[in-house]
C-alpha cells in the first residue's frame, strides 16, 4: 500500500494538507525492519535458509503452539491446511459466508465443497447451532473465521468438532494476536491459519503460516509447499544422495528467507501493534457506543480481539440516505472507508457453481447491508483517530436528512 502522502509544506510547519485518504489498514516498516531485510540481501541465502525457520519459530511461541509452517501467502497457508487435512474431492467443510473469498476458495481447489452455514448476530462469528444444521456424512472439517480479529465460539466449535470426529482449520488471518479465555489464538484448533499481508498485524510483504500441535500436519503441510516432496531425512540417508521423492501433487508455496527477516523483526512489535489498535477501538467505541445511528463492534466476556477490522453496523431506518450515503461522504473526506465482506456465495462465482443461495444466511446478509469498515492500524495517529470521529459525526448528520 502507498503511503499517506502529505503535501510539501508540512517540513516548513504550515498546516498539513491531506492529499491520500486515511486507508482503512496499512503497514509500518521501522528503519530496524529495512537493516533485518538489507541483512539477509547482502547473506548467502534469499530463500529457504535460516531466516525462515528462525520466524517459524518465533511464531510459533508466539502463539503457543508446537509447530508453525510458513507459507507464501495466508491463501496458500489456508490451501495447504485443506490438503494436510486430507480434504479431497466429494468431502464437505463447513465455512462462514461472511469472509474474504479465499476461506471458502481454498476447499475448491482441492476438490472439496464450501457448504456455509450463517453466523452470529452479535459478532458475526460462525454460529454452532447452524454449524449443525449444515454437518452432513460427508463433512470432514470447519473452518471458523476470526473475524475482525474477534475470536470464533472456540468452546462450541471445538465440541461438536470432537464430538462428530472434524478437523477445525481456523482461519485467523484477522486473528494474529488474539485471546480466546486467555490463550492465545494458534494452538486451540487442529491447524490455525494466519496472513503477513501488509494490512494484517505484522507483515512479510505477502505471507502466511500455520500452526499446529499435531506433527503429522506439520509434515504433511512443509511437504505440500515444496511441491508434495517427502522430507524424511531417513529415507534420504539410505538411499543415494541425490535421490528424493515427490509423493503428492504440492505446490511451490514457500517463504522467502527476505520476507521471514522482515516477519522476525516484525513480530517484535506484535504486542505493541495490537495495545495500539486495542486503543484506537476504545477511544471509538467510547463515543459511539451511546449514538443512535451507530452499533460498534461487540467484544464477548473472555475475549480479546485483535483488532484487524473495525466493522460499526448503521441503523439504516436512521439513515434515509443509507449506507452509500456514509461511505461516500466519508470518502469526499478523505476517510478510506471499506465494507468486509461481501458474503462469499453471492459472488457470480459461486452463484453460478453451486446455485444462488442468496436468502439462505439471513444473519450474514443483513449484516452487510450495514456493514461499514473504519480505520484501524498501529501506526494510527490521535489526530487521524480524531479526524475519523469528527468525519463520521458529520457524515451521519448528513445522511439522516432525505436526499435533496
Ligand atoms: C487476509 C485474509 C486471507 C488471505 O490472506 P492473504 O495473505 O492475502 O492470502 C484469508 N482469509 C481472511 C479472513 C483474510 O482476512
Amino acid at each position: 500500500m502507498t503511503p499517506r502522502i502529505l503535501a510539501a509544506g508540512a517540513a516548513a510547519g504550515r498546516r498539513l494538507v491531506r492529499t491520500r485518504p486515511i486507508p482503512y489498514g496499512r503497514h509500518l516498516i521501522t528503519e530496524e525492519d529495512i537493516e533485518a531485510v538489507v541483512e539477509v540481501l547482502r547473506s548467502e541465502w534469499l530463500t529457504t535458509g535460516p531466516k525462515v525457520a528462525a520466524f517459524e519459530e518465533a511464531v510459533a511461541a508466539s502463539v503457543g503452539a508446537r509447530y508453525a509452517v510458513s507459507f507464501s501467502s495466508g491463501t496458500a497457508a489456508l490451501h495447504g491446511a485443506v490438503f494436510a487435512a486430507g480434504l479431497g474431492p466429494g468431502d464437505e467443510a463447513v465455512t462462514s459466508p461472511l469472509t474474504f473469498c479465499a476461506t471458502a476458495n481454498c476447499l475448491l481447489y482441492q476438490g472439496a465443497v464450501p457448504v456455509f452455514a450463517d453466523v452470529l448476530p452479535d459478532t458475526l462469528t460462525l454460529d454452532p447451532a447452524e454449524i449443525r444444521r449444515r454437518v452432513t456424512p460427508r463433512t470432514k472439517a470447519i473452518l471458523p473465521v476470526d473475524y475482525a480479529g474477534h475470536p470464533a465460539d472456540l468452546d462450541d466449535i471445538l465440541a461438536l468438532a470432537e464430538a462428530r470426529g472434524l478437523i477445525v482449520i481456523e482461519d485467523a488471518c484477522q486473528a494474529l494476536g488474539a485471546r480466546f479465555r486467555d490463550r492465545r489464538i494458534g494452538a486451540l484448533s487442529h491447524m490455525t491459519v494466519f496472513s503477513f499481508h501488509p494490512v494484517k498485524h505484522i507483515t512479510t510483504g505477502e505471507g502466511g503460516m500455520v500452526t499446529t500441535n499435531y506433527p503429522e500436519f506439520a509434515r504433511r503441510l512443509r511437504m505440500f509447499r515444496n511441491h508434495g516432496i517427502a522430507q524424511d531425512p531417513h529415507e534420504r540417508s539410505t538411499r543415494e544422495p541425490w535421490h528424493y521423492e515427490m509423493v503428492a501433487l504440492g505446490y511451490n508455496y514457500r517463504l522467502s528467507d527476505i520476507g521471514c527477516a522482515l516477519g522476525l523483526s516484525q513480530l517484535k512489535r506484535l504486542e505493541a501493534n495490537i495495545a495500539r489498535r486495542r486503543a484506537i477501538a476504545e477511544r471509538y467505541t467510547a463515543v459511539w457506543q451511546g449514538l443512535p445511528c451507530i452499533r460498534p463492534p461487540t467484544v464477548r466476556a473472555g475475549v480479546s480481539p485483535a483488532w484487524h477490522l473495525y466493522p460499526i453496523r448503521l441503523d439504516l431506518a436512521a439513515l434515509p440516505q443509507g449506507r452509500a450515503g456514509v461511505f461516500r461522504a466519508l470518502r469526499e473526506a478523505q476517510i478510506g472507508v471499506a465494507v468486509h465482506h461481501i458474503p462469499v456465495h453471492t459472488h457470480p462465482y459461486y452463484r453460478q457453481r453451486f446455485g444462488d443461495q442468496r436468502g439462505a444466511y439471513p444473519v450474514a446478509e443483513g449484516a452487510y447491508e450495514e456493514l461499514l469498515t473504519l480505520p484501524i492500524f498501529h501506526a494510527m495517529t490521535d489526530e487521524e483517530v480524531s479526524e475519523v470521529l469528527a468525519a463520521v459525526e458529520d457524515a451521519l448528520r448528513r445522511a439522516s436528512h432525505p436526499e435533496g
